[in-house]
């Protein structure tokens, strides 16, 4: 069954490009509000690296009905799984917060981490895991050397475990699913590459 999608916003969107206050400042981009868009957010599916600002309110509303993955299935969830850790968009990190660079901005609700830089690799005694490689193994509570098949039935059994159907009284769940969709597709890779 394909779920909806909801990737649209429920409010309206100002037309044209980030708006900009006499002071430098940038608005929130929603229709009607004239606060201060303090958190930043993808423009669109397509142009996820270019951002608009929202204020809290705002971007609260807007991660709510954001749900990149929501709609997508098989080929294309893999498809975009793949882009998305092939540095066609920025990293991801797991909820590691704001980037230095960003940080000046306030409070900073990246629910997504679209805007983290890549990682670099760390180096460490006998595996030349990288950082997202270990958190991601972590993240499926994985050991490390877990093999690409056993990696591929834990992936399955929390996609099962976490899918938004049977989780409809924790929205969590499906946040937590959007992670290990990425850290799935991290590992997957990982482990062909042994
Ligand atoms: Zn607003």
């Amino acid at each position: 069954m394909r779920r909806k999608h909801r990737v649209d916003i429920d409010f309206a969107v100002k037309a044209g490009e980030q708006i900009i206050s006499d002071a430098g400042l940038q608005i929130c981009m929603a229709e009607g509000c004239f606060d201060r868009g303090t958190h930043p957010a993808p423009k669109n599916r397509q142009e996820l690296r270019s951002h608009i600002w929202f204020c809290l309110n705002h971007i609260r509303m807007f991660n709510s009905q954001w749900n990149y993955y929501d709609g997508l299935e098989g080929e294309a969830l893999e498809r975009e799984i793949r882009r998305a850790t092939t540095w066609e968009r920025p990293s991801w990190k797991f909820g590691t917060g704001p980037s230095p660079k960003m940080a000046n901005y306030g409070p900073f609700e990246d629910k997504f981490s679209f805007f983290d830089e890549p990682e670099t690799k760390t180096h460490i005694a006998d595996q030349n895991l990288t950082a997202e490689e270990k958190k991601a193994y972590a993240l499926m509570e994985l050991e490390p050397c877990a093999d690409e098949k056993a990696i591929k039935q834990k992936y399955k059994a929390l996609v099962k475990e976490l899918h938004p159907d049977h989780n409809r009284s924790d929205p969590t769940a499906e946040d937590r699913l959007k992670e290990i969709n990425l850290a799935y597709a991290v590992l997957r890779k990982t482990a062909k590459g042994r």
